[in-house]
């Protein structure tokens, strides 16, 4: 179970990051706390101060909704249906439940409230930053060629200069391809979609070693599961490939990725973008899928958000 608690700034009604996010703590035009309110994952109340001597203040709590608490009823109306945050769930069948067999027809947000909101009562949607983005990470590890252990101070700072150019390439490279270069890409929806790439440069004997690269994989992976909503899988590790007689790109269970040394600009993008499990069929008129990678299409933003273990409904 989570249980979130965060800062309170000073703000009239003072909410989290997320759209449709819980109301916190209401503050007065002076600048004083009013009333605090600390919510169960699910919406229940289980604390809250009312400084005027226990009054509620106001009626819009979780996600915004309004808790109705007509004699200890204690539901949150959503529009289509009440939410019962002590079941927890909704009260009544959901309308398209023929669309998700495998969750109850009374779950409320697929029983993952920390990932999924439901705006209105009749489906989980992924959690929106109030801007109306959907943001999501990228975990990468890159493999590098360490230096002897005798090498100069010379050359241990040109290794250090090297290990962030290839970092910055890569982060131009990422942005260019599947984040609009900075700006974000759009799903077939017109949402905007924003990527944030964690690089991480790490240095090893071999950086062809396939073994090596699935120790990263899973090293990073248990590291990465907690604390990260949004993050598109476990770390994609990119080794070095042969420079001939081979694709410019693959990538493997573990989310290895193998890149030629003779690959062109966007292998690296097209092979991260198949970390997410999106194959090469379709697509292949323009966007990500091209051979050449060009920059990603809506299409392909859809397929990418289906397949993060995450978004799955
Ligand atoms: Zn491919």
């Amino acid at each position: 179970m989570y249980i979130y608690r965060r800062k309170i700034p000073i703000i009239k009604i003072v909410k989290n990051r997320f759209y449709n996010s819980n109301n916190r703590a209401l503050v007065g035009e002076n600048g004083h706390v009013r009333q605090v309110t600390n919510y169960y994952p699910f919406g229940g109340v289980f604390s809250t101060t009312a400084y005027n001597r226990g009054d509620d203040l106001q009626p819009y709590k979780y996600n915004g909704k309004e808790l109705d608490r007509t004699h200890g009823l204690d539901w949150y109306d959503y529009g289509a249906r009440q939410h019962d945050p002590f079941i927890p769930g909704f009260t009544s069948l959901d309308p398209l439940c023929e669309k998700y067999y495998h969750i109850s027809p009374y779950a409320y947000c697929a029983n993952n409230p920390v990932q999924f909101i439901d705006p209105d009562g009749k489906q989980p949607v992924k959690r929106r930053y109030a801007d109306g983005t959907i943001r999501i990470t990228w975990n990468i590890v890159v493999l590098n060629k360490a230096l002897k252990p005798n090498a100069s101070e010379k050359s241990v700072r040109r290794h250090e200069r090297q290990k962030e150019a290839k970092k910055a390439y890569l982060l131009d490279q990422f942005n260019h391809y599947l984040n609009g270069d900075g700006n974000g890409v759009k799903n077939s929806k017109g949402e905007t979609v924003i990527s944030e790439f964690n690089i991480m440069v790490i240095d090893v004997e071999n950086p062809s070693d396939k073994r090596e690269a699935d120790k990263q994989s899973r090293t990073y992976a248990q590291e990465i599961k907690e604390g990260q909503p949004n993050c598109t899988g476990d770390a994609a590790v990119f080794m070095e490939g042969s420079p001939e007689g081979e694709a410019w790109g693959r990538t493997y269970a573990w989310r290895r990725i193998k890149i030629s040394l003779l690959a062109p600009e966007g292998t690296e993008a097209h092979e991260l973008y198949h970390t997410t499990g999106v194959g090469d069929n379709g697509y292949r008129q323009g966007g990500i899928l091209n051979s050449p990678a060009e920059p990603i299409k809506p299409e392909e933003v859809d397929e990418m958000l289906k397949l993060i273990p995450d978004a799955k409904i």
